[in-house]
């Protein structure tokens, strides 16, 4: 099977993870509980407490008299009133701050059916433990130090992975890998301010490097290319992370939902041999070769309709094409060869017929992510179909006799690999939309920073600043901003007046 569906994509709001988890607010002394593996019946179910009194739980629920940090305890477990055994299960203590959360921990690992979890949580109720609020666990985390923003954000794409390269991608969030990069970068702009507060203060005097500025220009300006590629990924991450946004457009009747259908190898889109059939925009959640692929078939696209429905299911194709990451151009084979024309003028001939020249042309030449399939070449006769097929700027296939279907899976899985990129550690992608928000703003303060230092005034002090609200901008991306941190650095870096 080329290609396994996937659920929708879980989408994390950028506001909510940015503005939530900025402030380190803590009011968490309560102990919280939850069942944290999977509702529904299961072998095992896993219910997680975390606060000063989780010890409690062991304490009046088992009779472990020695805890041992991170040892599996195969114990009754009882309820805290009636000492009526509820389940017998392992009991694990993880004192803080090693453990999850970074406060005390216990896990109750017991049978997973749903009356068990429902007097385990019973039980632990009655020690007067709250039910924890979702994401409370790893709020209290973020809270503790143990892991940033974008740990955090690694840690929910891990669990909506669907695909191998997501999972990949997002092991490596979790693992740090962006968050050492931000860090590095910030460690950077809090010794150009350093030295920048230094020179501002000390320079008269004196007393201070005769290079310091020069020496922390050219540390920015590296700074920020490097930020700049950083940005200029194509997307790679981002792409990899929300799925592949991918559109089969064509004429009515050329083979759209039969080669949706060879894609998801089952009948989801209607094939008939009545045109516009497609009304509306039929979307599936794929994984095509480890990538995650949104695939969109839609209604045929011609201009002599009159059908304001079938109008509409053309408006929304185009719309839908606007913002697509990769497009299947498919043509008729049959049409391409009895029209005698030059390849490039018989598709820019149909595109223009489609009505996409602005969606699907630039200077007169098919855009980079799109596609041209011809189908239907069964319908040829034997010598026409070879005179075509040695022609590899197109990809000739037949839904109907599912020839030339391997070329075109190669094909499809080198536009993916060119937009998703592969994971590694060396070289983070931008996994983000949040993330790219503040690297260009924190750009962009660099950028100002050089313009104030150049102009004709040249004022250091709102330059400074500017390093500052660059600062700020990979802080907001981690959940690290204080202004204190500087101060220690002006005072750690330099010997004044030595
Ligand atoms: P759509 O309108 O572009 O979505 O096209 P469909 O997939 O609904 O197909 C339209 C008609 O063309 C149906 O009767 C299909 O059976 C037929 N068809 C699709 N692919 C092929 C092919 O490769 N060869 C032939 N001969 N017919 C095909």
């Amino acid at each position: 099977m080329l290609a396994r569906c996937l659920t929708p994509r879980f989408m994390i709001s950028p506001e909510t993870a940015g503005v939530f988890f900025f402030n380190r607010r803590w009011n968490g002394n309560s102990t919280i509980f939850a069942l944290s593996s999977g509702h529904g019946k299961c072998g095992v179910a896993v219910i997680r407490i975390s606060g000063s009194q989780a010890i409690d739980a062991l304490k009046q629920m088992t009779n472990i008299t020695k805890l041992e940090p991170r040892k599996a305890f195969l114990r009754n477990i009882c309820d805290p009133d009636t000492r009526e055994v509820i389940d017998k299960g392992l009991c694990l203590w993880f004192p803080g701050p090693n453990s999850f959360t970074g406060e005390d921990s216990v896990e109750f690992q017991i049978h997973g059916g749903s009356a068990v979890i429902a007097a385990v949580s019973a039980a632990l109720s009655k020690l007067k433990f709250a039910h924890a609020l979702p994401g409370e666990f790893t709020r209290r985390a973020f809270y503790n130090n143990k892991l940033d923003l974008t740990e955090i954000e690694g840690l929910a794409d891990l669990i909506h992975a669907e695909t191998e390269l997501q999972r990949k991608q997002a092991y490596l969030q979790v693992d740090g890998s962006l968050s050492k990069l931000y860090n590095k970068w910030r460690k950077t702009l809090l010794q150009s301010i350093a030295h920048v507060e230094a020179y501002i203060d000390f320079s008269e005097d004196d007393n201070i490097e005769a290079d310091i500025m020069d020496k922390c220009n050219n540390v920015l300006k590296v700074l920020n290319q490097e930020i700049k590629r950083h940005l200029s990924d194509g997307r790679k991450g981002e792409i990899l992370r929300e799925g592949v946004r991918t559109v089969i457009l064509g004429e009515p009747n050329v083979g759209k939902s039969s080669l949706l259908n060879y894609l998801v190898q089952r009948e989801a889109a209607i094939v008939t041999p009545i045109p516009g059939t497609t009304r509306d925009i039929v979307e599936l959640n794929l994984n095509i070769f480890d990538y995650p692929v949104i695939l969109a078939d839609t209604a045929g696209l011609r201009k002599e309709t009159t059908d304001i429905v079938e109008i509409e299911g053309i408006h929304r194709a185009k719309n839908y094409t606007k913002g697509a990451d990769f497009v299947i151009l498919l043509a008729n084979s049959v049409s391409y060869l009895r029209s005698k024309k030059k390849y490039d003028e018989f598709i820019i001939d149909y595109v223009e017929r489609l009505g996409l020249n602005d969606l699907l042309l630039n200077n007169g030449k098919v855009m980079d992510h799109c596609i041209v399939v011809m189908n239907k070449i069964d319908l040829l006769e034997p010598q026409e179909r070879d005179s075509l097929l040695k022609d590899d700027r197109t990809i000739f296939i037949s839904c109907a006799r599912e020839e030339g279907l391997q070329k075109f899976s190669k094909r499809v899985a080198i536009h993916l690999k060119n937009l998703c990129g592969n994971p590694c550690r060396e070289n983070p992608t931008v996994s983000q939309t949040r993330h790219r928000i503040h690297l260009t703003n924190c750009s962009e303060h660099i950028d100002n920073y050089f313009d104030l230092i150049k102009s004709e005034e040249r004022d250091i002090v709102l330059a400074a600043q500017e390093i500052r609200n660059a600062m700020r901008e990979l802080g907001l991306i981690t959940g690290y901003v204080s202004v204190e941190q500087i101060l220690d650095v002006i005072f750690k870096d330099f010997c004044i007046g030595k």
